[in-house]
């Protein structure tokens, strides 16, 4: 599980940042995992080959029920609740526990890279509840990190839910965002970071900035990664490798025009 001061994007105001993990595990699907973040942290406490796809725990599914202020939660961060191994079962648990009565001051934001099994569990079991006013409270994204992989955008587009996000991250190449794709009530935009971290442009998150701002998109910027580059312009005295924040994190070291950090609105 990734210590809360990592999910900066969780830290809505009105809500603490909160992540939840009742299942764990996942295996890769394209470029953006070939670092995967939460198979390194799981491993580290859980020992090598512990990141199995469908890894239960049963005490875990209830614990939001216990929460009493607001919290902005992400759900199975710590893997992929959409993974083709998720057994139905564990998924209606999950999302039983998201649409009681209890839980409707949290916000669960659902991030996958898997958004086809999404729009199918949806289809199936979920649309009904997702359009009722009273679950509001359940936001669906996808993982983006290049131009082959935006197709999931137009997947995320057909699930009904309050708030559909984009997380533009680790943002591995340019991205060139068609009108249409444009159409999400979110953006989330970073860089990788970790020993082996690939390079983010800066030139490429803003490129999505200009895109998304646009259209009036809100945008958060996480953290422009261990290794960011950029090509010097005249004038321009700043130079991204010099950052002190492993992670890049910190948006005072950042150029002014990057320092977005915007939530979408509630909706009714
Ligand atoms: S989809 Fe996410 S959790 Fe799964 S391997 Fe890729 S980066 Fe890791």
């Amino acid at each position: 599980m990734g210590t809360h001061a990592q999910i900066e994007w969780l830290n809505m105001l009105g809500y603490t940042p909160e992540s939840w993990n009742p299942l764990t595990g996942c295996t890769p699907i394209s470029a953006g995992c070939e670092h995967c973040w939460a198979k390194a942290m799981h491993e580290r406490f859980n020992g090598t080959g512990s990141f199995k796809p469908g890894t239960v725990y049963p005490h875990r599914f209830q614990e939001p029920l216990t929460w009493r202020k607001p919290r902005m939660v992400a759900v199975c961060l710590m893997g992929d609740l959409f993974h083709a191994a998720v057994r139905l079962g564990d998924i209606l648990k999950v999302f039983e526990t998201m649409w009681s009565p209890q839980c409707r001051s949290h916000i669960f934001c659902i991030l996958t890279k898997r958004p086809a099994l999404a729009l199918q569990f949806v289809e199936l079991y979920a649309g009904r509840y997702l359009g009722n006013p009273f679950f509001r409270n359940i936001w669906f994204g996808v993982t983006v990190e290049n131009q082959e992989t935006c197709g999931r955008i137009d997947t995320l587009l057909q699930i009904p839910a309050a708030v559909r996000f984009v997380s533009f991250e680790p943002l591995l190449g340019p991205i060139i965002l068609t009108p249409e794709r444009t159409k999400i009530d979110w953006a989330l935009i970073g860089g990788e970071s970790g020993r082996e971290a690939r390079s983010m442009g800066l030139g490429w998150a803003r490129i999505l900035i200009d895109a998304l701002k646009r259209v009036k998109v809100p945008i958060f910027v996480k953290q422009l990664g261990q290794r960011p580059h950029q090509f010097r312009e005249p004038g321009e005295g700043y130079h991204a490798r010099c950052l002190k924040h492993p992670r890049g994190a910190d948006p005072s070291e950042w150029p002014a025009d990057l320092r977005i950090r915007e939530w979408p609105k509630q909706k009714g």
